[in-house]
Formats: structure tokens, C-alpha cells, sequence
């Protein structure tokens, strides 16, 4: 089935007694119970299907999972509070019976890093760091530090590169290594990990997925092997998503085919507006037939969408001008996060990427001069209208 049919179909219209719901519902309780005592024992045993305490399933939230399953092949899914919170599932259930080493991509979102610095690392799972984009150092370090699990992020932030998913696949299955890819900025739209063979796909439901600004929510999907470690491990960490949020973030993904489509058709305007503006030294968007991953573009991303995310660079500009600039705007919304209907600004350096030191910033090419925009689902027309007033 296509993603647009799957949007709107997967999860929802299960049978409730006589009748059928049209949408999940939002399921508050916190504990379900049965005619008699000997069902509520199967359940507690798996033995039958159904629901015995909400941190560890709860219908709303079984309808999200089966969606986002659906939407990225998978086998089963996690909704949890956060992305965070599924990053750190996703660590967990992959390195659970496998050796504490992690080998990730170095530019990634700047929590992630936070978390596998200064969570995993003080409780003895140390990370190696390496350009995902450079395939042969990819392959050299995993030969050499044998991780338990592999990270790294379809799209990377704020500079839009993009590694051989594909590629780094084929090496971690090899090596028996985990791989975790997070989807976020690249969303089941253009790209399914799973069916190139990476282990665990995680999302931040807060930005595309939901796509509304309104809610915070995290997703793993799964592949078949490590479903049961993942859904076990949850039931005794504790990450569960809210059925409210279960329930908008649901809401959201039924249209999130649609604006991605349009959010992307935008970006291609936008990208192309700002390149022939004489104030932007530098653009990065996927559709450029020079990018630095042109090759690994062509063959991962060969439908004609790029993503909604650009990062741009003002000339001769600092802080001060890039200042002016955003104060300048008047529609596009100057705020942290992405993937919402309305477009977003973040200057990389004060915000995603603070941080770090500049000379760390500058290393990764994350200039004082950059900004990264979000294009929402507005007439592309008046997207670039802003820009060309605040430029
Ligand atoms: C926002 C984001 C996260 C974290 O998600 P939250 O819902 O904010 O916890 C992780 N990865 C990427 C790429 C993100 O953009």
C-alpha cells in the first residue's frame, strides 16, 4: 500500500464490542481488567492478547505504534515520551546482549551527542565518533572497535549530508553489529531504513509525524529481531508516550503525507530563490546536483523529493547580521524544532550547536554565518516574500 493510504488507515477502526470506532480513541486508564481472573492471568502472561497495565500497552498508543509501524515496514513499534526517550530505548535494546561500544556518525543532533557523551559514556558505553559520509573510514573503525551498535541520522543536521545507509547496512550485519537510524529529518517519505537493513528506526513524533508544533512524542520501529528486547526492556524503564499525545500525534500522521509532499515541492522553490539571492554565499539542499553526497543521494533518494530542510549562509555575515536578519522576518516563525506546517528559523550557533566550541563548530562546518530554516506548508511565494524582505 502506498504511505498515503497507510496514513490513514493503519491502526485505527479496531473492534469495540457491537461497534467501530472511526479513530482510536484517547484511553486514560491505567489498568484493564477481564470477566475473570484466569484472562487477566494470560494477559500477564502474553498467553492471550490484550491489555493489563499502561506502561506497558495501552490501545491508543497500540494504534499509533501499528501506524508507525506500517509507515516504515517494520515489525512493531515503541511510542515513547520523547524522541530522547526512544533514542535511548533504541541504544539499550540493541546493546543489551551485545558489547558496550557504539560507533556514531559526528554530526548528529545535539542532544543524541549529549546522550551518548554524558549518559552512556559515564555508565561505561564509550562512542567513537566517525564521518558516516566517508564509507571506507566507516567500514575501517567498525572493524576495528567492534561496537554493539551503530548510529547515525538519515539526514544530518544542519549540514544535510547523507551517509550510505544502504552501505553501512550491508557492514553492520556483517560485523553483528545493531544499526540505529534516525529518520527524523528525512521521515518513511523519502526513505525506509528498515527495508536497507538497518535494526531500529527511531523518530521524534514531535516534529514531521505530528507536524503540528503541539505535541512531544518519540518512536522505535523495530525489525523482528529485536522486538521482544525492546518491548521487555520498556515495560520495566518506563518511556511510554501519553495516550493524549498518542492521540495528536495519530491525528497528525494522517495528513503527514500530504505536507511532507508539499513541504518538500516548497523547498525546492525556496532553495532555488535563495541561490540566486546575492546576500547567500552558500545553500545546502539535497536537490543540488553537486552536493558532496550526490552519489549516495542518486541512489537512496531517486523520487524526486528532497526533504524541507536547507541550511544557508549569509555572506561576510556574524552573529550581529544573522541577528538583524532573523529579527527581520516576519512570517517564518523564529523558533527551535522543525517539520511543523508553519516554516522555522534556528541559527545553528546559538541554539542546536551552542554547545560546542567555535573551533568544534568550525570544524564540523558549522559557520557563525549559517542558519538552518524548516520550510512549512505555506505558499511557497510567501516563504521566499519574507526572506527576501529580512535579506
Ligand atoms: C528533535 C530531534 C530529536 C529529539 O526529539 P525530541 O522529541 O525533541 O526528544 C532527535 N533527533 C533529531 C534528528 C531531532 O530533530
Amino acid at each position: 500500500m502506498n504511505i498515503h493510504t497507510k496514513a490513514v488507515h493503519a491502526g485505527d477502526r479496531k473492534k469495540q464490542g457491537d461497534h467501530i470506532p472511526v479513530t482510536t480513541p484517547i484511553y486514560t486508564a491505567s489498568s484493564f481488567v477481564y470477566e475473570d481472573i484466569e484472562t487477566t492471568d494470560k494477559v500477564f502472561a502474553h498467553e492471550v492478547e490484550g491489555y493489563a497495565y499502561a506502561r506497558y500497552d495501552n490501545p491508543t498508543n497500540h494504534a499509533l505504534e501499528e501506524l508507525c509501524t506500517a509507515l516504515e515496514s517494520g515489525h512493531g513499534s515503541l511510542a515513547c515520551a520523547t524522541g530522547m526517550a526512544a533514542l535511548e530505548m533504541a541504544l539499550r535494546t540493541a546493546l543489551i546482549d551485545r558489547r558496550k561500544k557504539v560507533v556514531a556518525a559526528n554530526a548528529l543532533y545535539g542532544a543524541t551527542m549529549n546522550l551518548l557523551t554524558k549518559v552512556m559514556e559515564p555508565f561505561g558505553v564509550e562512542t567513537t565518533f566517525v564521518d558516516i559520509c566517508d564509507f571506507e573510514k566507516v567500514a575501517a573503525v567498525i572493524a576495528e572497535e567492534k561496537p554493539g551498535a551503530v548510529l547515525m541520522e538519515t539526514i544530518s543536521n544542519p549540514l544535510l549530508r547523507v551517509g550510505p545507509l544502504d552501505r553501512i547496512a550491508n557492514l553492520t550485519k556483517e560485523s553483528g553489529a545493531a544499526l540505529i537510524v534516525d529518520n527524523t529529518f528525512a521521515t518513511p517519505m523519502l526513505i525506509r531504513p528498515l527495508e536497507l537493513g538497518a535494526n531500529l528506526v527511531v523518530h521524534s513524533l514531535t516534529k514531521y509525524l505530528a507536524g503540528h508544533g503541539d505535541v512531544m512524542g518519540g518512536v522505535i520501529v523495530s525489525d523482528e529481531g529485536h522486538f521482544e528486547a525492546l518491548r521487555t526492556l520498556s515495560r520495566t524503564y518506563g518511556p511510554a508516550l501519553g495516550p493524549f499525545e498518542a492521540y495528536l500525534s495519530m491525528r497528525g500522521i494522517k495528513t503527514f503525507p500530504l505536507r511532507m509532499e508539499r513541504q518538500c515541492r516548497n523547498a525546492i522553490a525556496v532553495a532555488a530563490f535563495l541561490r540566486h539571492h546575492p546576500r547567500v554565499s552558500k545553500v545546502n539542499f539535497l536537490d543540488d546536483p553537486e552536493h558532496p553526497d550526490a552519489v549516495t543521494l542518486q541512489r537512496l533518494l531517486p523520487n524526486g523529493l528532497h526533504g524541507a530542510m536547507i541550511s544557508f549562509e549569509l555572506k561576510d555575515a556574524g552573529r550581529e547580521e544573522i541577528f538583524a536578519f532573523m529579527n527581520g522576518l516576519k512570517m517564518i516563525v523564529k523558533a527551535t524544532s522543525l517539520g511543523d506546517v508553519h516554516s522555522m528559523m534556528l541559527y545553528p550557533a546559538m541554539s542546536s550547536h551552542r554547545d560546542l566550541a567555535p573551533k568544534q563548530r568550525e570544524r564540523l562546518g558549522i559557520s557563525d554565518s549559517l542558519v538552518r530554516l524548516s520550510v512549512g506548508i505555506e505558499d511557497s511565494a510567501d516563504i521566499c516574500a519574507d526572506l527576501n524582505q529580512a535579506l
